[in-house]
């Protein structure tokens, strides 16, 4: 009951807001509900708060409200710089993020996962695995469900796993959790953040709290000052570090631990991912060889290199998780045969310059979409580009020029509000255009 009795503003009624708001008035807490949108939708979840306690100001009230607060609850989704922010740092009220504010009533020790890539697939993984060695534990953060709601159900867990992102870790303070995994870090975000060096501060202090009882895993090429967490750390490209890849074999400090033929976890970024998670089992004590099991039995979330169908000898993958170029990359190197590539969406501040040469080995045609259509095309000079003006009009140039043998994959590399609700809605649609796709009618003899 940390928060009982004080007078806290929580900004923001996403998801998470919404937790915080709950999690606080549950916890005997004065909440005012801070929201520049303004919309029928906001008013209909501002309105349930409302019976619940909570003091609501939404639109122009939110943003120019002249009250102090004890304390105030940010949601990862708002930049600080916008006014309802910057309105309540003015007044030098003191700012966490909703990740902090769960982990001050959170019971149970936790693990925190971040990187660019491949978050999701690490936390589920590991939470799999490591229910599969016995453990009660649950995933939530980033991945879906807020961390400010599962605490309530911290008291019964041995270990919460959460997915962190940048922006839930530029407001902690006591957040300290007892394995802190680092998976990589490549551009993103760049239209929030002014570089990379801030991205990666942000993204650092998961370690911040953490002293020498606690474990640190880390991609072993990833260039960290010193910790004062015990390292673990893997690689699927150098053979120095204490989890390494070598053919399809997964191997602990020079001892088989998987055969990755033997998942359903694809790709050397899989690898990592695979690896990420068995050192964090290794971390928590349990045994190697009962995690690699559970491993055999996991199957990968949707929209990450997920094989839709194959038509006319041509395989259709749907990657819309792909927001960034790294990702794109794996992706590319993880297909068998030449490719039809279809990417694009919203410009996030880079370039796809980076990519140019890989796609133009091993890619056969583009088809790009989106906002950022044409900026691609001219960084990828080396490689046959069309544009499309709809992801619908996309897969009809890819039908047209894939041949049996080849892959479509999607894989945006950028994000997808320029054009969807988000990468769910966005891969949904690919798989549905894609099912609906006919065979071609056999040849006359
Ligand atoms: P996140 O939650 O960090 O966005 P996901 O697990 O949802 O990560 O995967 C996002 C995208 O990144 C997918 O396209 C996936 O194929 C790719 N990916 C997954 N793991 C990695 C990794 N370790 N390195 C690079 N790309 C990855």
């Amino acid at each position: 009951m940390v928060h009982s009795g004080k007078n806290t503003a929580v900004l923001g009624l996403g998801h998470s807001g919404e937790a915080a708001a709950r999690l606080l008035l549950e916890e005997g807490a004065r909440v005012t509900v801070c929201e520049s949108n303004d919309s029928p939708a906001t008013r209909e979840k501002a309105a349930q708060l409302a019976q619940l306690g909570a003091r609501i100001l939404l639109g122009k009230d939110a943003e120019t409200d002249p009250a102090h607060y004890d304390l105030a609850v940010i949601s990862p989704g708002i930049d600080p710089a916008v006014p309802l922010v910057q309105n309540l740092l003015k007044k030098s009220i003191p700012l966490i993020g909703e990740l902090e504010l769960a982990y001050q009533e959170c019971l149970c020790p936790t693990v925190a996962i971040t990187g660019t890539n491949g978050k999701t697939t690490t936390t589920e993984l590991t939470t799999h695995i490591l229910s599969g060695a016995g453990l009660r534990t649950m995933a939530c953060g980033n991945i879906g469900l807020p961390f400010a709601t599962a605490v309530r159900e911290s008291h019964r867990l041995d270990v919460m796993v959460l997915e962190v992102s940048s922006f839930q870790l530029e407001t902690v303070r006591a957040f300290h959790p007892k394995v802190a995994a680092w998976l990589n870090l490549s551009p993103n975000h760049l239209d929030r953040y002014t570089g990379m060096e801030d991205y990666r501060e942000a993204k650092l202090r998961i370690f911040e709290n953490q002293t020498p009882n606690d474990w640190a895993v880390v991609n072993a090429l990833s260039d960290l000052p010193d910790l004062p967490a015990r390292r673990l750390t893997f690689s699927a490209k150098t053979a120095n570090a204490d989890f390494t890849l070598e053919g399809n074999t997964i191997f602990f400090r020079g001892a088989q631990v998987l055969d990755q033929n033997a998942t359903r976890l694809q790709g050397i970024h899989n690898a990592e991912n695979i690896m990420a998670a068995l050192a964090i089992g290794f971390a928590l004590d349990l045994d190697l060889d009962i995690l690699a099991r559970a491993i055999g039995e996991y199957a990968p979330p949707a929209h990450r290199c997920e094989f839709v169908r194959e038509l006319d000898g041509v395989r259709w993958v749907n990657d819309s998780k792909a927001t960034n170029l790294d990702s794109v990359e794996m992706a590319v190197r993880s297909q068998q045969g030449s490719l039809v590539l279809i990417a694009g969406g919203k410009d996030k501040g880079f370039t796809f310059d980076p990519v140019a040469q890989l796609v133009a080995e091993r890619v056969g045609t583009a088809v790009l979409i989106g906002e950022m259509k044409d900026r691609i095309a001219a960084s990828w000079k080396g490689t046959k580009c069309h544009t499309a003006s709809s992801l619908d009009e996309a897969v009809s140039i890819a039908r047209k020029l894939s041949r049996p043998g080849d892959t479509v994959l999607f894989s945006p590399g950028t994000s997808s509000f320029d054009m969807f609700r988000n990468y769910g809605e966005r891969g949904n649609l690919f798989k549905s255009l894609v099912n609906q796709l006919n065979p071609h009618p056999p040849e006359n003899p």
